[in-house]
């Protein structure tokens, strides 16, 4: 990754980072390019592209929203680690949950957690609606945070389940979210969340802006809710 570029979002974003974090954020790179030659990891790999498109971008919401310091936190179908990981290591303090349907990207999670010697992390091969409707993982987390993996409506279906009440999902989205998030809204009351704040944020050194949705959680989903894969995708008809 582009240290250099790295540094100077990390700055404009009013952060300073240390010389471990910076070590890490360095071997999660080198590692995602190695790995990503023999998987499909991210179709992002030139230096300066990881530094902002992944790293900056993850890391983003920690600086722009008001999300909890500590506590438990799930990124649901994080891929290879996008935005949990960065996070992880800009909030140590944070016990993290990384969760994808895929395995092979879950090897990958777990094999760069161990390299980069981090604790209070788990990697969890799984898929959020039937996280969701299991005790160890309902309700059970403190944060929610996301990004591409699907529109608001199935999205919010997969992370509220998981987040207890008082806590917030964080949905990373591109500029233009309004109208996903509007579709969105019956169902985010049903889910016992409440919006509660839409942000757009300029990504650094970029011209890309992010769209960044705070849900607090108020009320405890109903037990309906995560329904099966087939019937969340066909209630989208
Ligand atoms: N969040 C990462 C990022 O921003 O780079 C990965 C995005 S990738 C486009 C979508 C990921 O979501 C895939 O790794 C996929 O396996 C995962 N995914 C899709 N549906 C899921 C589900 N229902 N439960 C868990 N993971 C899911």
């Amino acid at each position: 990754m582009d240290q250099e570029i790295f540094l100077k979002g990390m700055s404009r974003l009013g952060v300073s980072v240390t010389e471990q974090q910076l070590q890490q954020f360095h071997t999660y790179s080198e590692m995602l390019k190695e790995w990503n030659e023999k998987m499909n990891l991210t179709a992002i790999t030139e230096d300066k592209e990881i530094a902002v498109k992944h790293f900056l971008d993850s890391v983003l919401p920690l600086y722009t929203l008001p999300l909890p310091e500590t506590g438990r936190m799930i990124d649901v179908g994080t891929g290879a680690g996008f935005p949990g990981l960065p996070m992880k290591i800009m909030r140590p303090q944070y016990e993290i949950t990384l969760a994808d349907a895929l395995k092979k990207r879950v090897g990958f999670l777990e094999a760069v957690c161990g390299e980069l010697n981090l604790s209070g992390v788990s990697c969890v091969h799984g898929r959020a609606e039937e996280m969701g409707k299991q005790s160890r993982w309902r309700e059970t987390f403190d944060i929610a945070v996301s990004r591409a993996v699907a529109n608001m409506t199935v999205l919010c279906e997969y992370t509220l389940p998981l987040v207890r009440v008082g806590g917030v999902f964080a949905a990373l989205k591109a500029e233009n979210a309004e109208d996903e998030l509007n579709h969105a809204r019956p169902m985010i009351g049903e889910l016992g969340g409440k919006v509660e704040q839409v942000l757009k944020a300029a990504l650094p050194e970029s011209d890309i802006v992010r769209t960044l949705i705070l849900i607090r959680k108020e009320k405890n989903t109903p037990s309906r809710f995560p329904r099966r894969a087939d019937k969340i995708k066909t209630a989208l008809r």
